[in-house]
């Protein structure tokens, strides 16, 4: 079932002769339950791409359709909702808030969407073996375990699309591969991963591998 399809997406910064052209008519399909990691050199807009599937930038031209809406339509009001409820963000910062414990962290999202808690925190942070953790602040937690919390949190909602930037970039080399297996499982479950990393290891945890070069996207798995 497709979920996200990206039509002749075209990203130019700037204007006049400053122009910087990111991404070039770029097409992508992407369906339920994939896990597709995006390499690439560094500057070479994966970042810039995944910004536009998450509505925080705009296309040049083209269109991007989740789940049957066209994205560059709705409104600023429409974007925020969608993103809450139907999108679960993981950075290479685990961007955690100082001063609340894990389990009010990985509760944030839902009681910004209007929700009372419930147990589904407590559950995500037992499935990420951080039951023990819940009410800790996260400074008082390791390198690994705050990530794991952040992959916590952006599930907190259900999401349909979790989308990730270098969410091990910060992380020792014998780590991120639990964050690799983690979605892997995740998209085994149904839950759509788009993962942009530097790491060729994640290749072997991806179903579909592509790498933005001259500023198209070329299949490589
Ligand atoms: P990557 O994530 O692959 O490292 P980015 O998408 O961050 O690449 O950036 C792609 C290119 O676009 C870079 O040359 C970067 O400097 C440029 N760029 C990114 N964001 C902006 C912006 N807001 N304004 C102008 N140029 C930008
Ligand atoms: P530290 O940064 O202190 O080494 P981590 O949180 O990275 O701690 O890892 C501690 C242990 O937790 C690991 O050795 C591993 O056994 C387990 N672990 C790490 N990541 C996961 C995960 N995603 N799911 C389940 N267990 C994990």
């Amino acid at each position: 079932m497709k979920i996200l399809e990206i039509k002749n997406l075209t990203k130019i910064y700037g204007q006049g002769t400053e122009n910087l052209k990111v991404l070039d008519d770029v097409s992508l399909e992407v369906n339920k339950g994939d896990f597709i990691v995006l390499l690439g050199p560094s500057g070479s807009g994966k970042s810039t791409l995944l910004n536009m599937i998450a509505m925080l930038d705009t296309p040049t031209e083209g269109s991007i359709i989740f789940e049957g809406k066209e994205l560059t339509k709705l409104n600023e009001k429409q974007k925020s909702a969608l993103r809450l409820k139907r999108m679960g963000f993981v950075f290479q910062f685990d961007g955690l808030l100082p001063d609340f414990t894990l389990l009010e962290n990985v509760n944030m999202p839902y009681i910004m969407a209007g929700k009372k808690t419930d147990t589904k925190a407590k559950e995500l942070l037992k499935n990420f073996g951080l039951e023990n953790m819940e009410n800790k602040l996260p400074s008082a937690l390791s390198g690994g375990e705050k990530q794991r919390g952040s992959i916590a949190r952006a599930l907190r909602n259900n999401p349909a699309l979790i989308l990730a930037d270098e969410p091990t970039g910060n992380l020792d080399a014998h780590k991120k591969v639990y964050v690799f297996e983690d979605f892997a499982k995740l998209a085994k479950q149904g839950i759509t991963v788009i993962m942009v990393t530097h790491d060729l290891n994640a290749v072997d945890y991806a179903d579909i591998v592509y790498s933005l070069e001259n500023n198209k996207l070329v299949k490589t798995k």
